[in-house]
Order: structure tokens, then C-alpha cells, then sequence
């Protein structure tokens, strides 16, 4: 009986799985396809995607059982931003072009809708002796601009001005590339803007009809998400893990932006370690921040690096999560440079474990979370990982599709620097 049931239980093993995934992986893929679910609408500012990310996080946080700093589990904060909850449609020469895939709004689109004669411009025909005559030509007209493609920055700037300035006149296509990335605008231009993607216009299309209707909310509220593990002992410095959650919601009921790696993964994996932490608490104390407004610009890490719910200057690091969904080439930490210590410490813990093909360093880069308070002095650095699929800001970056590939190996790796901090 005794060496019947070890017999079961050894079948039962889950080592005798080698293809079976480490458990923390496969919480995190739960965290990841509830997050990246429609119901959550690409957490964003159609249906209220971000609210109801944020309370089914603060309910996360519940269950763990991580304390409310200041008894409050959120921090609040509003911006305006422009959104596209009803469908949009555009059709060129007899076909419907499929939102999201085909065709995307500049995320400061305003609104058109009717059918409109192709007006070809290049940036000549809107130069100041021909701007006249081009708006002239543009009566009842939609634009179709003929920009030559650059990467100068200076040239980038300028088309993109002048783009702008021709959706203060009439509606305005443009052309994409051969994938299109969305983005979150705080503001919106009086005529719509659409942008292609590269190879759905025929040269020989002479009118578009076009559908799009935006809705810019002047005051949406937005709420950060925070949790605390205490250290057990008493005047311990504090260690920020931090990731956003929101995304870029949905353009319209068909074009819906999930967000898995940007950042369902970042968010999974913060709460895979508020989890492990909870358990066994570290030396210092752990603030676990999950941001809003990230895709707007920064806005919920800026606005509490403004109102810090902890002393910054008792912050011993910040340790920013986004992207997080691969690991195929390891990962990147940016401020490696600045936050050398930390970034050897990373590197010696992997030589060690081997869990990560590599760990990279990079020098500042303003382009998430951490920087609003790397700019206040904070010690801070940002991990993402690298390789696998490249999906981003755009409607293929779904759970399905996001291996996951090194999470467990991350995980590890960030629990091993978190417990040796003090
Ligand atoms: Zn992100």
C-alpha cells in the first residue's frame, strides 16, 4: 500500500515532465491572458480598460496580502486623451480596409465621415507660396500625403508638422509601414488622419470613404496601484519593483491593442515576486508600484515620482519592469552604466544560475517608467528582455502568441538581487 501510493506519487511528479513549464510560468501565463483578455479592452480608455485593470490588480494585491501605504491602495491622477470607441472604417478603391491590420488613426485623430475625392500633396504643394492654393484644392477633399520616407529626425519633424497642419484644412492619409504602431495622443486635430499601412493603396484609387469618429475625454481618471511587504526589520531602506499595466485600449469594437508583453508580462512578473516576498520578506522594505498612463507619456510614474508615497531619499533602487514576455536573447538593463553595482551584481548571479543566454547593459534611456525618477536621483533601473517574438503597439501582441520564453529564469534571477539588497 505504502509503495503503491510513493509509485502514484511518483508518476505524479510534475519533474517527470520535462516539457512541463516551471510553475511560476504558468501563473504568470494566467496573470498575462487575464490581463490581455478583451474583457480588459487593451486596458486603455475605451470601456474603461484601465479601471478595470486596476481593480483587478488592487484585488491581486489583496489576496497576497501586501499592505496599502498610507492606508490608500491607490494613487490618483487625470490627464485628457484622445479615444475611438465606435468602429472605423475606411474603404479605398471599392475595398474595406481592416482596422488595426490595414490601417490604423494617428492617435490624435479627430473626426470625418463621408466620401472623399484623393488629393495628392507632397511637401511642395505645402510650401508657403503654394499653401493657398493647396488648401484651395483641398475643398472636399481628403489628403493623400506623398512624403519621401526619412529617418533624419530633423526631416521626421518637419513632415510630421506639416501632416498637422494639413489636418487643420481636410482629413489626411498617410503611409505607413509595413506593420502599424499605435499610440496614445493627449490631444486631437480638427479633421481625421489615417494611416496606411504600406501596399493596400493602389496608385490608380481616386476617392476614400472614411468613417472615424474620436472622442477626446478632457479629465480621465486614472489610479496607480500600490503594495507594500515589509521588511522584518525596523528602519530598512526601500526597494521600488514597478510596472505599468495599462496599454493602449482599442480603436474602435475591431481593433483591439491586448498589450500581452507591453506590459501583461512586466505586470505578471511584479506580482509573481510580490507573491514569493510575501512569503519570505526581504531585507528591505518592498514598494510594489503598478503604473497607469505609462503609453500616455509617463504619466502615472511622473506624477508619483511628484507625489512619492515613500521618502525617495531612503529608496536604495527602483527596479523597473516592462517587456518581459521573451528572454530568446536574454535580457537588456538600461542605466547599467550609471547603476554599475547593480548591473555586476545582475551579471555575477547569471554567471552563476545561467539562467539568461545574457545580460546586457545599456546607458540611459528615457523610455519607461524609471525615468521620472532616475531624473530625480533615484537609483533606478529598467529590465526588459530581448529576442522571440517582436510584436509591439500593435494588435498581434497577444497572449497566444507570447512564450514566455526566459520568464521563469528572470524570476529568479530578480528574486536572487532583491533578497541580497539591505
Ligand atoms: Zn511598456
Amino acid at each position: 500500500m505504502k509503495n503503491l501510493a510513493t509509485a502514484v506519487l511518483l508518476l505524479c511528479h510534475p519533474l517527470l515532465f520535462a516539457q512541463r513549464p516551471a510553475p511560476v510560468t504558468e501563473t504568470a501565463r494566467r496573470y498575462v491572458d487575464t490581463l490581455a483578455a478583451p474583457g480588459m479592452h487593451g486596458r486603455g480608455y475605451v470601456n474603461g480598460g484601465d479601471s478595470l485593470a486596476a481593480d483587478w490588480l488592487a484585488a491581486q494585491y489583496d489576496r497576497i496580502g501586501l499592505e496599502k501605504p498610507g492606508e490608500q491602495r491607490f494613487q490618483r491622477f487625470s490627464f485628457p486623451v484622445n479615444t475611438f470607441p465606435d468602429s472605423v472604417k475606411v474603404r479605398i478603391g471599392g475595398s474595406d480596409l481592416r482596422p488595426g491590420l490595414d490601417f490604423i488613426t494617428d492617435p490624435a485623430s479627430g473626426s470625418d465621415e463621408g466620401r472623399f475625392r484623393i488629393v495628392h500633396l507632397t511637401p511642395e504643394d505645402l510650401s508657403a507660396e503654394r499653401k493657398a492654393s493647396t488648401w484651395a484644392a483641398l475643398e472636399g477633399g481628403i489628403a493623400l500625403l506623398h512624403f519621401p520616407a526619412t529617418k533624419n529626425r530633423d526631416s521626421t519633424a518637419l513632415f510630421t508638422k506639416l501632416a498637422e497642419e494639413v489636418a487643420q484644412h481636410a482629413p489626411v492619409l498617410r503611409q505607413g509601414g509595413a506593420t502599424l504602431t499605435w499610440s496614445v495622443a493627449l490631444e486631437a486635430l480638427p479633421h481625421a488622419v489615417i494611416e496606411l499601412r504600406e501596399g493596400v493603396m493602389a496608385d490608380s484609387a481616386t476617392v476614400a470613404v472614411i468613417e472615424v469618429k474620436n472622442v477626446l475625454l478632457p479629465k480621465h481618471d486614472a489610479r496607480n496601484v500600490l503594495g507594500v511587504v515589509r521588511s522584518k526589520k525596523r528602519k530598512a531602506p526601500w526597494v521600488l519593483v514597478t510596472a505599468h499595466y495599462d496599454h493602449l485600449g482599442q480603436m474602435g469594437p475591431d481593433a483591439l491593442f491586448p498589450g500581452a508583453n507591453d506590459n501583461a508580462s512586466g505586470t505578471a512578473m511584479l506580482l509573481c515576486l510580490a507573491e514569493r516576498f510575501k512569503a519570505h520578506p526581504a531585507k528591505v522594505n518592498l514598494l510594489f508600484i503598478s503604473f497607469a498612463g505609462e503609453e500616455a507619456g509617463l504619466l502615472g510614474s511622473s506624477f508619483c515620482a511628484a507625489h512619492p508615497p515613500v521618502d525617495l531619499k531612503q529608496v536604495k533602487l527602483l527596479v523597473n519592469l516592462d517587456l518581459n514576455g521573451t528572454g530568446d536573447d536574454g535580457i537588456t538593463v538600461v542605466n547599467a552604466v550609471e547603476q554599475k553595482a547593480v548591473f555586476d551584481k545582475l551579471v555575477a548571479i547569471n554567471k552563476r544560475s545561467k539562467d539568461l543566454p545574457q545580460v546586457k547593459p545599456r546607458g540611459p534611456a528615457c523610455n519607461s517608467d524609471h525615468c521620472p525618477f532616475a531624473q530625480l536621483g533615484v537609483p533606478a533601473i529598467f529590465i526588459y528582455t530581448m529576442g522571440g517574438v517582436s510584436f509591439y503597439h500593435d494588435v498581434q501582441d497577444r497572449a497566444e502568441t507570447l512564450p514566455l520564453t526566459k520568464f521563469d529564469g528572470l524570476y529568479r534571477t530578480l528574486t536572487t538581487l532583491l533578497q541580497s539588497l539591505k
